[in-house]
């Protein structure tokens, strides 16, 4: 059963398998922490979260960076209009996501990048395209020059070979008719946070954030990237401008990106005011978060969905059924009435194996879920009369279920409950460190130790020519 996502790069239907037959090194682009994250964005978040879940059943491992843009333009003037540090003012946001992100089920990636801690690197960057001459400098700003890079357009495939020389854009978001040259460092400007550097004082823009810490921890070129629709344009599309600018390189395969979650026909955006968070839901309407999940993969991320309450009453009730088919399970083992009912076990076999194919054809989630409920169809219809023998094979259907959309129960292991202890990623970066010099030291006992340990707090590693990589340990 091949695997086939539509790659916007290429604007086809493609087969995908990771650059080095093992492990899938994908990058996406993670909420700007101004606000609280809508629902919205965590349509596009759902999706990804499916997205590792079919990767994985499929065999590959992950290794999944997503950044936290914790500087830019909207950031910049909310926190200056509250008095806040960057920090202090974006601190909660990240957190409140992190927290809602545990409430809908969404497994944490490998790793967690946040923008303002990669300045340094992101000026480096700036700097090489200065030196390979795509930049020039304007009243203490640095723009990337689009008419150095031919090929710039050919993800949001635009024509843009009219474009005016030396016309400029200082915005991090822009419609296609403003595309001009980019800015990659900005000026300070009076009252605004800034970071006295080679380049100057000021900051980066938002798009050289995600081209260096994509290409930092992933590699020159990485297998998958993705985001909602509207980041094909400018972001993405400037994100390619840098990254092969810099190495001259395909910057990712596959580009996946999903389409939006509207109200009444428009996009559902904070700008609008048309938003719900999921604390809007979930703590203030009592709305079920696995209801919430399911009604945000209901429809393939290759369509807009419509948000209605209505099809979170439908959610709720679908998620009903799986929670009624483990307790009709449970009842069964527990009854202990002996020999299998024909044809059960088979039956919900298929429909798994279906289940997984729709997944597999481009993340299908509307035929993944309706067979999904067709095996509850089959549970329910063996009922009161499901035996002992039948029960593993309908509990083996919902763990099927479980792994790869989600919706049938909070799990364990692969999500961190809000009020987990939090990862020290310094820690565990020393102590890759650490075993890289015993390696090299010939200190093998040392080494295996290091591994060892932290094998046993839930973390593995992985050695590739880019280094030791670390992520968590998933249930399957
Ligand atoms: P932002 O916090 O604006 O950077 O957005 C975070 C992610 O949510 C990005 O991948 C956006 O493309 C995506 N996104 C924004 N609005 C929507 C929407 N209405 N529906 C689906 N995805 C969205
Ligand atoms: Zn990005």
């Amino acid at each position: 059963m091949a695997l086939r996502f539509y790659n916007t790069l290429t604007q086809r239907l493609e087969e995908f398998r990771p650059l080095d037959g093992e492990t899938v090194r994908m990058y996406t682009c993670g909420p700007t922490v101004y606000h609280y994250v809508h629902i919205g964005n965590f349509r596009t978040f759902s999706f990804q979260d499916v997205l590792r879940r079919v990767l994985r059943m499929r065999g590959w491992k992950l290794h999944h960076v997503m950044n936290i843009t914790d500087v830019d333009d909207k950031i910049i003037r909310n926190a200056v209009a509250e008095g806040k540090s960057l920090k202090e003012y974006t601190e909660r946001f990240t957190q409140a996501f992190l927290e809602d992100a545990a409430k809908l089920r969404l497994e944490r990636p490998e790793k967690l990048v946040f923008a303002t801690e990669h300045i340094p690197d992101m000026v480096a960057a700036i700097q090489r395209l200065a030196e390979k001459r795509h930049t020039y400098e304007s009243e203490g700003s640095t723009y990337f020059r689009i008419a150095s890079f031919p090929e710039y357009g050919k993800l949001s495939h635009t024509n843009f070979s009219g474009n005016v020389a030396g016309a400029r854009v200082d915005v991090d978001e822009y419609e296609k008719a403003d595309a001009r040259d980019f800015v990659l460092w900005k000026a300070r400007k009076p009252g605004e946070p800034y970071w006295d550097t080679p380049l100057g004082a000021g900051r980066p823009g938002w798009h050289i954030e995600c081209s260096v810490m994509a290409m930092q921890y992933l590699g020159e070129t990485i297998d998958l990237h993705a985001g909602g629709e509207d980041l094909i344009f400018p972001h993405h599309e400037c994100e390619i401008a840098q990254s092969e600018s810099l190495t001259g390189k395909p910057f990712a395969n596959t580009w996946i990106h999903t389409r939006f979650l509207q109200v009444d026909g428009e996009k559902m955006s904070k700008s609008k005011g048309n938003f719900y968070t999921v604390r809007d839901l979930v703590d203030g309407d009592r709305v079920d978060p696995l209801a919430l999940r399911y009604a945000l993969i209901t429809v393939p991320y290759g369509k807009p969905l419509n948000f209605t309450r209505q099809t979170l009453r439908d959610a709720a009730q679908n998620v009903d059924r799986f929670r009624e088919c483990a307790r009709l399970a449970d009842a069964a083992k527990a009854r202990g009435a002996k020999g299998a009912s024909a044809g059960f076990a088979e039956s919900l076999r298929q429909l798994a194996d279906e289940m997984l194919e729709a997944m597999c054809d481009d993340l299908n989630t509307s035929v993944a879920l309706a067979k999904a409920l067709g095996g509850t169809s089959v549970i329910f219809k063996a009922g009161d009369s499901m035996t002992a023998e039948d029960a593993p094979a309908a509990l083996a259907f919902l763990d099927e279920v479980q792994a790869l959309l989600g919706i049938v129960r909070p799990e364990h292991g692969a999500v961190q409950a809000p009020s987990a202890p939090q990862v020290d990623e310094e820690r565990i970066e020393a102590l890759i460190a650490e075993r890289a010099a015993a390696k090299k030291a010939r200190d093998f006992a040392r080494a295996d130790a290091i591994r060892a340990q932290l094998d046993a707090e839930g973390i593995e590693l992985r050695d590739t020519p880019e280094g030791t990589h670390w992520r968590f340990k998933t249930t399957p």
